[in-house]
């Protein structure tokens, strides 16, 4: 609750995004070293070289796929399954999950960090994110935990007409920068936001 706090004085508002926060307990995703710093706000190692992300940026990113929508959010596509905490925040926000991971031992712990909270609508899966998951699309929201140099086809095409997709993505000032492309009947509208620093997003499985 105290990390609810904190995410309020970071100026999340959107109601369902923080209850979502509140409910999902961070210290189950990580290391039992780790577990006491688990609410405060930073990003902790989960092994392979990849990171949690802050709890602020994970609900600043999901109150931009939310923004004024009322009612939960459709079918989402996550890139970047990790250990598996943010995937877990969008499973309560939204009616369904797909969440893509390309390095097996990261897929396998979120697996396993998962098991015990029998998120039914929540599906992982183990490939490359950068081609998306066609299968699943059309998306309501497409969200990204890894950032590239620019977005991917794949994730354009799959985005619902109407839906959202969130990024890190390097911009032209040559740093990464939170990216919202929303999908309109006319085309795509592209925003740039704040500067973040996410790990990289990779082609291929390892
Ligand atoms: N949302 C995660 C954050 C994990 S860090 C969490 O809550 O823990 C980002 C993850 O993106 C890493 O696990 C990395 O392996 C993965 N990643 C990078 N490129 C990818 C790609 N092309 N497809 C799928 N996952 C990718």
């Amino acid at each position: 609750m105290a990390m609810v706090r904190k995410l309020e004085t970071h100026g999340i508002r959107h109601p369902a995004v923080l209850a979502a926060m509140g409910k999902v307990e961070r210290h189950r995703f990580v290391d039992s070293a780790l577990a006491n710093q688990a609410y405060e706000d930073t990003s902790l190692p989960i092994g392979l070289g990849q990171t949690i992300s802050k709890p602020s940026v994970v609900a600043r990113m999901i109150e931009l796929l939310c923004h004024d929508r009322p009612g939960k959010l459709g079918r989402v596509l996550e890139i970047g399954t990790g250990c598996g905490y943010q995937a877990a925040v969008l499973s309560v926000v939204a009616t369904e999950v797909y969440s893509m991971e390309r390095l097996r031992g990261l897929h396998e712990r979120a697996r396993e960090n998962l098991r015990l909270l029998r998120l039914a609508n929540l599906h992982l899966l183990m490939g490359d994110g950068m081609l998306g998951f066609a299968k699943g699309a059309p998306y309501a929201a497409i969200i990204a935990a890894a950032g590239g140099n620019d977005i991917p086809q794949a994730w354009l095409e799959q985005l619902a007409v109407g839906g959202r997709l969130v990024a890190p993505t390097v911009t032209a000032t040559g740093q990464q920068n939170l990216v919202v492309v929303d999908k309109t009947a006319r085309g795509l509208v592209r925003t740039e936001l704040e500067a973040v620093h996410f790990v990289p997003l990779k082609s291929g499985i390892g």
